[in-house]
């Protein structure tokens, strides 16, 4: 433990230096995704609300794609003619996010996911009724759904009839902007109070409960109560490069960690304080940009021996926490001449050899292994298939059509795209939960600020989902207690 690290001990309200500065009912840290919903639901139930960001507002959700994970059978799905259940929903997450089917924060989310989605709708953020094809990216145009999380690939497919449940907000590319900005305008249409450029120092505590915060701005230190309870929407700890050391160093070898400045851990080291368990701490999103156009996973992907390991139609977020985690960063997926094809990010496959052998001399893999590895794969692609890893038989054809070249997929060489999953544990409605299973009154934490619902894996738009979903609930909540 070290001064990045160290539980920030909370305030005793007796050691306050004078009388509070401000007072809500509510105070949300942080106005990204999370707090954007956190407050708007709080100011539209009645309360008084005082929101805060260290920056502008906006944070990661800012910068992101915008897909948000949703269904169940929303207005949009259905106007897709996509069907879908709660049922459905809850037991493909439990085994996409590796959560217990009948854990009751997944159930709460996936239970409310078609009234979270009309919310959305009804604060702004449209989504447009009809399918993208190219999984796990936000579409170039406006439509609003596609796989985010394997659906349609194994082991998933066999399983769980494939859903499209990543939702995108009707605007072309990367949606995380419009979504932000359209919250931002539905807060601006409540009587809640917006501090930006305030940072919260400290959380304050009286007789265990947390009863305000203390805040930095213009380089004086003030105080804010909240009567019913703190929020924390204040993202996680991308950037704090001491946790990550500790508890997930894998990401400190990839290109790119998705976060901002205000990932440095905050809300953990804080909530750690007062005894709130922790989960998930090794557990990330790694992206690795392969797909658009999906025809590239027509190619075989293969390790630093030249085997494969991993269905290529697979989520890329599988694909990229594959690589980092259990195959030493290195892979290659490798080609032939008439599946050549260049993706979206403008990779294309080199080292344009005659043989396998040859190829596999070039990339630095055994020889032997790339030639068997590729004579098995070819053997049952003859026949459509591939018993081995179950790539779906529609991208599935043998490659033995000279010259053959190979993709880098190494993690020293390409960008990679990463952020950590775990953190502060909370129950199903947003409250912050003790090693012991009580819970802290007065503190709630949604988003990045908090343990993500995926526990082993990631799917797209979960962030912004449960995020979203559960700083509402939390508003709910504080104003319950
Ligand atoms: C390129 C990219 C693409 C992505 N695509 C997707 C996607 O399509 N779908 C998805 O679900 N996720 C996506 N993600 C991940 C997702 O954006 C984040 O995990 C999510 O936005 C986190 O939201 P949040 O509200 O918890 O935190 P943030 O949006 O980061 O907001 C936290 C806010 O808290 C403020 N803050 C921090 N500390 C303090 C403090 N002490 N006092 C006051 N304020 C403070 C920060 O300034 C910030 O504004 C993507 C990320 C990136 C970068």
């Amino acid at each position: 433990m070290n001064d990045q690290t160290a539980p920030i001990p909370p305030l005793d309200i007796s050691e306050l230096d004078g009388d509070w500065t401000h007072r809500a009912d509510v105070v949300v840290v942080g106005l990204g995704a999370a707090g954007l919903a956190a407050s708007i639901e709080a100011a539209e139930r009645g309360a008084s609300v005082i929101a805060l960001d260290r920056s502008g507002g906006g944070g990661t959700s800012a910068n992101a794609g915008g897909i948000v994970y949703l269904g169940g059978g929303t207005s949009t799905q259905i106007g897709a003619g996509l069907a879908d259940t709660t049922e459905e929903m809850q037991a493909f997450l439990a085994e996409a996010l590796g959560r217990p089917v009948d854990d009751s924060r997944l159930a709460a989310y996936c239970s409310g996911s078609i009234e979270h989605h009309d919310w959305l709708v009804d604060h702004g953020v449209p989504f447009e009724p009809a399918f993208w094809p190219e999984p796990g990216m936000e579409p170039p145009g406006t439509e609003g759904l596609i796989y985010s999380g394997g659906e349609d690939a194994s082991p998933y497919r066999e399983r769980h009839r494939p859903v499209a449940r990543g939702h995108v907000p009707a605007t072309p590319n990367a949606a995380g902007w419009f979504l932000v900005e359209r919250l931002r305008n539905a807060l601006e249409a409540t009587n809640a109070q917006i501090l930006v450029d305030h940072r919260v120092e400290r959380l304050v505590v009286d007789g265990g409960r947390v009863v305000g915060v203390t805040v930095k701005a213009d380089g004086q230190t003030i105080s804010i109560a909240a009567d019913k309870g703190v929020v924390l929407a204040c993202g996680g700890w991308a950037y704090n490069e001491a946790l990550l050391a500790e508890h997930a160093p894998k990401l400190l070898e990839i290109s790119w960690r998705l976060g901002t400045d205000g990932d440095d851990g905050w809300a953990l080291r804080s909530t750690q304080a007062l005894g709130a368990a922790i989960e998930g701490m090794d557990v990330m999103e790694v992206a690795v940009p392969l797909t658009p156009p999906r025809e590239v996973v027509r190619g075989v992907i293969v390790n630093g021996n030249g085997e494969r390991f991993i269905n290529e139609d697979t989520y890329f977020g599988h694909l990229g926490q594959s690589i980092l985690a259990e195959q030493e960063g290195v892979a290659w997926l490798v080609t032939d001449e008439p599946r050549y094809v260049v993706n979206r990010m403008g990779m294309r496959a080199e080292n344009v050899c005659e043989t396998w052998e040859e190829l596999a001399t070039e990339i630095g893999v055994p020889a032997e292994r790339l030639a068997a590895t590729m004579a098995a794969y070819n053997e049952a692609a003859a026949r459509g298939e591939d018993p081995a890893f179950g790539k779906a038989p529609e991208w599935v054809a043998p490659l033995d059509v000279a010259p053959f070249g190979a993709i880098d997929l190494r993690v020293a060489t390409i960008l990679y795209a990463g952020f950590p999953l775990g953190g502060t544990v909370i129950d199903e409605f947003a409250r912050v939960v003790r090693t012991d299973g009580t819970t802290v009154r007065g503190l709630f934490a949604a988003g990045r600020a908090a343990s993500s619902l995926a526990l082993a894996r990631y799917c797209s738009g979960i962030s912004l989902g449960e995020g979203t979903f559960f700083g509402r609930r939390a508003a709910v909540e504080a104003l319950r207690d």
